[in-house]
């Protein structure tokens, strides 16, 4: 097998390149680096493989053909992303695209209960099969690829969908100007997450950091840095969950068309520093046997 190829990674919301490693990471990682922006207190890691390759990765060696998304905790989860798109800006009717559509289980939720109109974006080709025969029309590839190419339908859509994919990406960046470019003036984009921080833990540390390769979860955001994503990424929050005593971390941008960045404010790296101490302390408490 041919030495897997890396490449380092500046913050993707700052740019800054002068992280601090999260404390005690390595110990579940397999002592892979997770990092701190000390500027603007994003969690990301530096080093990173091809969108194309980390696509692979999870497709091949982590979902591996058995993965579904057809178990309660998901398909709760899909349905309270649902619901709180159509109590906010409405699905009836709508065309709707998702990055990361999987086995087309969000789609043909919203295309069945609302309505809309719905395309999927999904690197695998086994899940690609699996919304063929859902009646899902969709592109098998990456985002950056299908905009990128001919097939690419841009200003299309009147929303886009980033489920449990945002961070799992290899440039978060990238694929929200992906989503930016699929959208019509005044679109928008709704990123949900697991990976959220700044929160009351919801999980031992030892099973939100995992010993997977780092660069399939890339990004871990709190409320502030995930609007600061989509900030820099041509996005103006305009919506967003209850967080705090929910497991789903949820923000709805409006894509902003002059080119000005919307406002956006970090997180204090020294907060988010201690937030992982205080977690780690917490998980040697009830699971010592976990802590390395
Ligand atoms: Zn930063």
């Amino acid at each position: 097998m041919s030495e897997e190829q890396y490449r380092e990674f500046p913050c993707d919301i700052c740019g800054a390149t002068d992280p601090v490693e999260v404390p005690h990471s390595r110990g579940y990682t397999n002592d892979q680096p997770v990092h701190i922006c000390r500027r603007c207190g994003f969690v990301y890691v530096v080093r990173r493989r091809s969108a194309e390759r980390i696509a692979e990765v999870w497709s091949t060696e982590i979902f591996g053909g058995t993965y579904t998304a057809a178990i309660p905790a998901v398909t709760a989860r899909l349905t309270y992303v649902a619901e709180f798109l159509a109590t906010t800006v409405g699905l009836d009717g709508r065309k709707v695209a998702e990055i990361g559509a999987g086995e087309g289980r969000f789609l043909g939720m919203v295309k069945d209960r609302y309505g809309a109109q719905v395309f999927g974006i999904e690197p695998s080709a086994a899940n690609g099969r699996l919304l063929e025969a859902a009646g899902i029309p969709h592109y098998t590839g990456t985002i950056e690829a299908y905009v990128d190419g001919k097939e690419g339908s841009e200003g299309a859509f009147d929303l886009v969908a980033v489920l449990w994919t945002l961070e799992n990406c290899q440039d978060c960046k990238a694929l929200l100007r992906g989503a930016h470019r699929l959208l019509k003036p005044g679109g928008v984009v709704v990123v949900a997450t697991g990976s959220r921080i700044l929160v009351p833990f919801k999980k031992p540390l030892h099973t939100y950091l995992s010993t997977l390769p780092a660069d399939t979860n890339s990004f871990r955001f709190s409320a502030n840095t995930l609007r600061g994503v989509l900030a820099v990424s041509g996005f103006e929050s305009v919506h967003i969950n209850r967080f705090i005593d929910h497991d789903i971390l949820c923000v709805i941008g409006r894509r902003l068309d002059d080119g000005s960045p919307a406002r956006w404010s970090g997180d204090d790296y020294l907060d988010v520093y201690g937030f992982f101490e205080r977690w780690h302390v917490d998980t040697a408490m009830y699971f010592p046997d976990q802590v390395v």
